[in-house]
């Protein structure tokens, strides 16, 4: 039978294995690394002497194409939240505290009301949302929204930072209305937060990787793709360290890296080239302050260099996304500036513990109007081969959503 060959194990190699395996194809994956998930991952970290996530994933009910993969390898009940709608903020100037608790349904209620709306907003600067969909090619989203707001200080921009990881200055308003429209827009039933009661791998790739093989599916790692070789309008062969891989006659390939990787190995594409990082800070303590993010399990900060602090057991983690400015701190430096924030929303007091700083230089990329307009479709010029990626034109921004519909849309390229 044909094999569809798989370059890159991250959640878009390991989506569109799974849509392949289960419409009948016989799959290989081919890893660089020496585990599957890319950017999505766990290991444990020695100095720290626990498990950790590369960084805190949170994905919103909302995210069909997420929960339905979940679902079909098993790892639904691997997430864990606060079972409905909720986001708790801390303003770090003034100390207030509120949490958005959006109605079930469509109809936004909750706007109504003076006392569970953001504090400090009015109920027509909500209004603002209505203009994203409305944004041009190029609008931004602090063009498209009304920046001198509160409701944008206190709610959208962290919102925007948070979803497409790019300051909303350079960020495109299409990106932020696309996660708008299927999670906020649907009401709370589409916004419960949702993420690993474990890890990442835990939750996304130990079950992908157990259902593939479970069904014959192959994965291999350490076995980084270095070229690829063309022959009448098809990929005719790959090659590896341990030499070359041929196709046969009705045998395709899904390119599953990053841009980059992507654009080495076929120079004529055009991918995004402009990248943002994610620094997250992963502080070792003995008992999780629970109590201090209540259900939630996380908090956001409005106007702290910390955006959004999760809860896990025996570690407060510390999430910054659009995060180029602060890559070039060292670890020590961004480690001690940082937990003094942390205390005072916490409630923490004592000397820092031990840390593991960890930056995603190249986390996404930029989610800008000229990005966006540098992301290819999943079909190629090549008949047997595909594009996968949180980076192919999805119609998202860079997110597990967006990596695991890509996989798909790939299996259907190759389906067609
Ligand atoms: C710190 C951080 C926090 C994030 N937070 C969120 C969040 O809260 N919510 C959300 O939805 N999204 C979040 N994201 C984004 C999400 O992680 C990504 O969109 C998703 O993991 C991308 O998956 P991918 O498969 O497209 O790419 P990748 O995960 O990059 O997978 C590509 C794979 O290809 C492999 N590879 C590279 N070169 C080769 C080669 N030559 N041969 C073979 N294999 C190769 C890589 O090792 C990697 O495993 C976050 C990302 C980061 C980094």
């Amino acid at each position: 039978m044909s094999r569809v060959h798989i370059i890159g194990a991250g959640l878009a190699g390991l989506s569109a294995a799974v849509a392949l395996t289960g419409a009948g194809r016989e799959v290989t994956l081919y890893e660089a690394g020496p585990a599957a998930g890319g950017r999505c991952r766990s290991y444990f970290d020695r100095g720290l002497g626990c498990r950790i996530d590369n960084g805190n994933h949170l994905i919103l009910s909302g995210n069909r194409a997420t929960t339905g993969f979940l679902d079909t390898i098993g790892g639904r009940h691997l997430l864990g939240g606060p079972g409905r709608a909720m986001f708790p903020f801390l303003d770090v100037a003034s100390g207030e505290r509120w949490t958005i608790e959006p109605d079930p349904g469509p109809i936004p209620w909750w706007v109504f009301r003076r006392d569970r709306r953001v504090p400090g907003t009015r109920l027509t600067e909500y209004a603002q949302l209505l203009r994203l969909r409305g944004a041009g090619d190029e609008t931004t989203v602090s063009q498209s929204l009304d920046p001198r707001s509160a409701l944008y200080r206190r709610l959208l921009e962290p919102l925007a930072v948070a979803a497409l990881n790019t300051a909303p200055d350079a960020a495109l308003a299409r990106l932020l209305d696309s996660v708008v429209r299927e999670t906020l827009m649907r009401g709370g039933r589409a916004c419960i937060p949702l993420y690993p009661k474990i890890g990442l791998s835990e939750t996304f790739i130990d079950p992908a990787l157990a259902w593939l093989t479970a069904r014959g599916a192959v994965l291999h790692t350490g076995r980084r793709v270095s070229g690829l070789a063309t022959e009448a309008g098809r990929i005719a062969g790959f090659d590896t360290a341990e030499g070359r891989v041929m196709l046969g006659t009705g045998d395709a390939a899904v390119l599953a890296v990053p841009p980059w990787v992507a654009r080495d190995l076929l120079p004529w594409l055009r991918a995004p080239d402009a990248f943002e990082a994610i620094v997250n800070l992963h502080y070792r303590v003995d008992a999780a302050p629970v109590d201090a993010v209540g259900e939630a399990g996380f908090l956001g900060l409005i106007g702290g260099t910390a955006e959004w602090i999760f809860i896990k057991p025996g570690i407060v983690s510390i999430t910054i996304s659009a995060a180029n400015r602060l890559v070039d701190r060292s670890a020590e430096d961004l480690a001690a500036a940082i937990w003094p924030e942390v205390c005072a929303a916490l409630g923490l007091a004592g000397e820092m513990p031990h840390v593991r700083v960890v930056k995603e230089r190249r986390a996404t990329f930029a989610a800008t109007a000229a990005q966006q307009a540098l992301r290819p479709p999943a079909r190629t010029q090549f008949a047997n081969l595909a594009l996968a990626g949180d980076w192919t034109d999805t119609g998202l921004p860079a997110t597990i959503e967006g990596a695991i519909r890509s996989g798909r849309t790939a299996a259907e390229v190759l389906a067609a």
